[in-house]
């Protein structure tokens, strides 16, 4: 089971965007993959077709331990993955936990009851280096970095590093970097190109090759509440996320 922390503090860069088409895209592929979304913004949830407000439990009551992570577990049926949902209750959960010891290894405890039930398990993290996204850092194995190739990406980008550095000081040793991932990318900008081969000279091939266009699909999809290759599986935006499915697995060393 590889257990990915899909996170950038920097908001509105393609996170939940990249969490719910490499998790359909993977599924496409044949894997069995747990989506976990840990933003209370609740927006993977939404973009799952899952009705926000009306969900039982959530990964709030995960954390706050009052419910198991398997009663938590929703099939998600046109996309063929599993989804734990999130809502705006998870905001409070940073201030429930304040004082409870081991609050930044709630999530990693949790997961810890359905190991190898997945091939994938990714988490959609909110814009923030907060509790929740501590939680990510500390219960994954590695982080991908979906990033727009703008002028501030790479301080950004530096905060983030630090960050992850610090997590493996205290809490997760091995978190590794797995990949960034250029998203919204629009070929005919010069600063796009610019900030590209800084990210490439400085990350070298954990960038992944697999570049995420601009593509209106993309946008549209969470409005019908279903991942983009099942809204609109010829277009370019699907493309790209099956393209960036197979160099996970292909990273990972699995095979289709
Ligand atoms: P937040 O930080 O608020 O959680 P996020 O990093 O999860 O944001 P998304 O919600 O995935 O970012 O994307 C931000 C907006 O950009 C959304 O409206 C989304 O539909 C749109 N978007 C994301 N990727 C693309 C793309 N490749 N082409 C066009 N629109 C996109
Ligand atoms: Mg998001």
């Amino acid at each position: 089971m590889k257990i990915f922390a899909i996170t950038n503090q920097k908001g509105g860069v393609g996170k939940t965007t990249t969490c719910v088409n490499l998790a359909a895209g993977l599924a496409q592929l044949g894997k069995k993959v747990l989506l976990i979304d840990l933003d209370p913004q609740g927006n993977a949830t939404t973009g799952c077709g899952m009705d926000k407000n009306h969900v039982q439990h959530s990964i709030y009551h995960v954390l706050i331990g009052q419910c198991r992570i398997a009663e938590a577990i929703h099939p998600t049926t046109a996309e063929g993955f599993a989804l734990i949902p999130a809502n705006r209750n998870l905001a409070g959960a940073e201030v429930e936990l304040v004082n409870e010891i081991g609050r930044e290894t709630k999530l990693k405890t949790a997961l810890a009851e359905i190991a190898e039930s997945y091939d994938f398990v990714l988490m959609d993290c909110p814009p923030a280096l907060n509790l929740l996204t501590v939680n990510a850092l500390t219960a994954a194995q590695a982080v991908i970095i979906p990033m727009q190739c703008e002028y501030y990406a790479l301080e950004g980008l530096s905060d983030l590093v630090n960050t992850i550095k610090k997590v493996r000081q205290h809490l997760n040793a091995n978190l590794e970097i797995e990949g960034l991932l250029r998203t919204m990318f629009d070929n005919r900008n010069m600063l796009a190109q610019q900030v590209s081969a800084q990210l490439t000279q400085h990350f070298g091939d954990k960038v992944y090759e697999t570049v995420i266009p601009r593509n209106v699909r993309l946008a549209e999809a969470p409005s019908h509440g279903m991942p983009v290759n099942v809204y609109d599986k010829s277009s370019k935006g699907a493309q790209a996320y099956l393209a960036l499915s197979r160099e996970v697995i292909k990273r990972n060393d699995l095979t289709i």
